[in-house]
């Protein structure tokens, strides 16, 4: 070979092995990155009840909100220095289609709680394959906005259009009442006025219902009493085939806290002390049974179990699987 060709042989062996030895793709331009998110929306089954959580948003509890202890607090300021995500919760709705009726429990913030974060709930639900005009229930756990926005649109219209609403009576008298608002702090005032603007479509199409606990609503359904948070707060509770799943509105806000230590209470808590008592009375039975929790404020999908873990309990979230079947 001449020279000069085997130093133009030798110079495109050395481009090639250069090439080889920065990775297969090097010649390639880089892959861009995918934004998109998968859809927030899991489902899984209990018995014969198809189950899906539905993704409305997600933020972070102010430490202040929390009240316990000197020393409890003065643990909590100081995991939280060392683990500034250990109080970001999650808001999500859940769905339970019976093969009879579809029915919604809670519906999410929609736009009460501003900005982008929250509100996800009608596009998750879209995600999962419903409409909202085909949600025939909505169980509601308590009139908190971050739980009921959503079953308005921004123009103050029916969000669920054939849908039926349910709460406990307790609950509905206490937030839609003008003399408890007018007798009500400054701070709660915006819960009181959400209440009655979101109400106020559903009780002029004849479509709210305020319930007493002794009137059957679904079957294979149980009311669960569970007052303190507010003076209705409902739990409903679902069984199909021997396997149970609770509904458990805002029992637990920031699950790396109160888990722990069940007596902590939220400033949202219009009776703190009957709250924390219904909290003790409920973790040891839920955590004794192996009964699926669904909780609103709970990591997404908010689908677990209780456990017990030295003093207080531990939560074991459910496990990913493509299965919708497998749980
Ligand atoms: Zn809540």
């Amino acid at each position: 070979m001449p020279k000069r060709n085997s130093m133009r042989f030798a110079a495109a062996l050395l481009t090639v092995l250069a090439s080889f030895m920065a990775g297969p793709n090097a010649a390639l331009d880089a892959a861009p990155q995918h934004r998109d998110q998968v859809p927030g929306f899991y489902r899984l089954k209990v018995g014969d009840l198809e189950v899906t959580a539905l993704f409305d948003g997600t933020g972070t509890f102010d430490a202040h909100w929390l009240n316990g202890t000197r020393a409890t607090m003065d643990g909590v300021a100081k995991a939280l220095h060392e683990d500034p995500h250990m109080l970001y919760v999650a808001d999500t709705g859940f769905l339970v289609n019976t093969g009879k009726q579809l029915i919604l429990v809670d519906a999410g913030a929609g736009t009460w709680w501003g900005g982008e974060a929250f509100g996800r709930l009608a596009g998750s639900l879209r995600s999962a394959g419903y409409t909202p005009e085909e949600v025939d229930i909505v169980l509601v756990t308590h009139l908190h906005s971050d739980h009921v926005g959503g079953l308005t649109t921004q123009d103050g219209k029916r969000a669920f259009p054939n849908a039926d609403v349910y709460v406990a009576k307790a609950e509905s008298d206490f937030w839609l009442s003008p003399e408890i608002a007018a007798k009500a702090p400054k701070d709660a005032q915006p819960f009181f006025q959400s209440a009655q603007a979101i109400a106020a479509p559903y009780i002029k199409a004849g479509k709210w219902h305020a319930f007493t606990g002794s009137e059957p609503i679904v079957d294979g359904m149980q009311l669960v009493p569970l007052p303190g948070h507010t003076p209705g707060h409902t739990g409903y509770e679902f069984s199909s085939k021997g396997q149970k799943i609770v509904f458990w509105g805002d029992i637990v806000h920031a699950l790396r806290v109160q888990l722990q230590h069940p007596e902590v209470t939220a400033v949202f808590d219009i009776d703190p002390t009957a709250a924390a008592a219904t909290r003790n009375q409920l973790l040891p039975k839920l955590a004794s049974e192996d009964v699926l929790i669904a909780g609103p404020h709970m990591n997404f999908p908010g689908l677990g179990r209780l456990r017990k873990e030295g003093s207080g309990y531990s939560w074991a979230p459910v496990v990913f699987t493509d299965r919708w079947d497998e749980r």
